[in-house]
């Protein structure tokens, strides 16, 4: 059989967008923030990553024009050799100083940080224990750990009891490193890290959270997860990404320098691959910038979504309730999701709908996310449309 067979057989999205309720890759045109142009009109952006709207923030643009009148516009190496920027290093310096960790590296993505730090840090027979719903790329980066002999194991989600019987059924004497979300992307909830802690301290093994979402959006000042329960001090190693609040591209991880300075000799991740444009170190620096002097904006990110989250519920609505800018809202099955995720594009709101495999059967939701920068009249039209599809579809009793 032909290896291409199977992508001849694949004709879901095909289907969906001859009914036109394909919801995925579609264009916008502009980007103010909470609103977008996308097929020429204006529509409220309720589905970004770009919690704190910085991607349109003058300083930020500024910055990025002048690195790359400084730069030019990439890097041509990795890292290791001819791709290394002051940029890179300030970055580095300035994420391990906010963050409250000895050491930080950058990788070219929040995706290859999860690669580059799994297989290079978990070794043959040692052991890498990850909550069920980490994300792809945790879960990927585990993966090929496994795929050189580490050890894969993992336990249900968020949950510390079984954390504790996987962690109990390895010696003490094992090394071993327990990976998490700090956020989970998909619903907003926040890792139960004392917990987590606890267990894993008691076990000798040590901790990596993934603060993608937490980054900028919870913890004092926005310093992500550990913040958030106080516990950097007892959090090993963190990583995050550029690609949300830091409004680029790129991804880092943070830990003790004599672990950075192992991943950053041994990390094929890294060494095999081009370092961040200059563009995307200047985004992401100018953003750091703005988030240490304005650490309120955090505040308005978080009242935004708790004004959503009180709306949907007098509205009627289903949702998982969250500390962070992500509100899920239920909808039941994939063609009721699907549908109503093209009502609502239909009358100006664009959100996230997130369907099997991706969400357990009959959990299809919008996946909605709110931006520092949305404001009351932005919220109160998400609202309304909301209300309308809701009741048009029967979600709204
Ligand atoms: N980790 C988590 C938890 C994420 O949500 C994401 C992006 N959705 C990533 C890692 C990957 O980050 P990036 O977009 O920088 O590749």
């Amino acid at each position: 059989m032909d290896i291409f067979e199977k992508c001849h057989q694949f004709t879901r999205a095909d289907e969906l967008k001859e009914a036109g309720l394909y919801a995925y890759f579609r264009a916008v045109e502009e980007n103010e923030g909470p609103v977008v142009k996308m097929e020429g009109r204006d529509v409220i952006m309720a589905g970004s990553n770009n919690y704190l709207g910085l991607t349109a923030h003058p300083k930020v643009i500024q910055a990025t024009k002048d690195a790359i009148d400084r730069y030019g516009t990439g890097c041509s190496g990795s890292r290791y050799l001819t791709g290394t920027i002051d940029l890179h290093i300030k970055l580095e310096e300035k994420l391990a100083e906010f963050l409250g960790f000895e050491s930080v590296l950058l990788y070219s993505t929040g995706y290859q940080t999860a690669l580059g730090i799994l297989p290079t840090l978990v070794q043959r027979g040692e052991y890498l224990v990850g909550d069920k719903e980490n994300h792809a790329s945790l879960i990927n980066g585990s993966l090929m750990a496994k795929s050189m002999t580490a050890n894969f194991i993992r336990y249900k989600h968020n949950d510390i009891a079984d954390l504790e019987r996987v962690l109990s059924q390895i010696s003490d004497d094992e090394p071993k490193l327990v990976v998490s979300d700090g956020v989970f992307s998909v619903t907003g909830e926040i890792v139960n890290l004392p917990e987590l802690v606890k267990v894993a301290k008691a076990h000798n093994a040590r901790i990596l959270i993934d603060d993608a979402h937490a980054v900028g959006t919870i913890g004092k000042g926005g310093r992500g997860s550990a913040s958030y329960w106080n516990l950097t001090e007892e959090t090993d190693m963190m990583m995050g990404t550029f690609s949300k609040t830091l409004s680029s591209l790129g991804g880092f991880v943070a830990g003790p320098e004599r672990v950075i300075n192992y991943l950053k000799h041994n990390s094929p991740a890294l060494i095999f691959s081009a370092s961040p444009t200059p563009a995307s170190c200047a985004s992401a620096l100018a953003s750091l910038e703005i988030l240490e002097e304005q650490p309120e904006l955090v505040d308005k990110l978080l009242a935004n979504s708790l004004y959503m989250q009180k709306g949907f519920k007098e509205l009627g609505l289903n949702i998982i309730e969250s500390e962070t800018g992500i509100v899920a809202v239920i909808v039941g099955d994939v063609d009721k999701a699907l549908l109503f995720w093209r009502k609502l594009y239909d009358r100006g709101v664009f959100v996230n709908a997130f369907i099997p495999p991706g969400v357990p059967p009959n959990m299809s939701m919008m996946r909605t996310s709110y931006m520092a920068t949305h404001e009351k009249q932005h919220l109160d039209k998400i609202l309304d449309v909301f209300e309308i599809v809701g009741k048009e579809l029967g979600v709204i009793g």
